[in-house]
């Protein structure tokens, strides 16, 4: 399988990166070596001294396809789930300067936490109506509404479709709202959607 990433999907987190609002989805990659599953703890990379959290709602992919239409898009969605992108945005930072990838940043051992928690796609009444929330240590510190994404899931899909076939398993994050921030040694990040508790992950290190 493999892990797709939306990155600058809401308007606040491009802008409070001071990043341009993207005229058409930014995408990236990871391997399935950085996947983080419920019950393991995120360690510190040490290549890193700045790694931030993103929660954000991750889609798993029912059935495998390619040049997909919007229209068609919900079909190929088996389920919901949530996770994190961790990045090591001091090291994002000198990439971008550069003009360089940034899988070393985004792609490392580890940095796709999911939950193991799947909710079944046909619960949801409308997917760009969702709010998921992450606390950190009890406190809220990201609210995210899908209503707010720039590109919606079924653009997400139709987008990444052209250039990728998606294969049943593989995952989408679909980028992170505003809010985002360090992470630091024995912080408990929990994540829902709606009232629902997703995860709980702590940070070691
Ligand atoms: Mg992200």
């Amino acid at each position: 399988m493999k892990i797709i990433c939306i990155g600058r999907n809401y308007v606040e987190h491009a802008q409070e990166l001071q990043n341009a609002v993207p005229e058409e989805p930014v995408v990236f990659l990871k391997p399935d070596t950085a996947l983080l599953k419920n019950g393991e703890k995120f360690w510190i990379p040490p290549f890193s001294n700045d790694i931030h959290y993103e929660c954000e709602l991750v889609l798993k992919i029912a059935r495998q396809g390619k040049f997909i239409q919007p229209k068609f898009a919900h079909t190929y969605i088996d389920s919901v789930s949530l996770g994190i992108d961790f990045t090591a945005r001091d090291l994002q930072n000198e990439l971008k300067k550069k003009g360089l990838p940034w899988e070393k940043a985004k792609a490392f051992n580890n940095s796709a936490f999911c939950s193991d928690i799947f909710i079944p796609f046909e619960n949801f009444r409308d997917i760009q109506d969702v709010h998921f929330t992450l606390k950190i240590n009890g406190e809220v510190r990201q609210m995210g509404h899908t209503k707010n994404m720039i590109f919606s899931i079924d653009t997400i899909i139709e987008h990444i479709s052209q250039y990728f076939v998606i294969k049943t398993g593989d995952l989408i994050f679909t980028g992170t709202p505003s809010g985002v921030g360090k992470v630091n040694p024995g912080d408990k990040l929990e994540g829902f959607i709606e009232h629902q508790k997703m995860f709980e992950v702590i940070i070691a290190g």
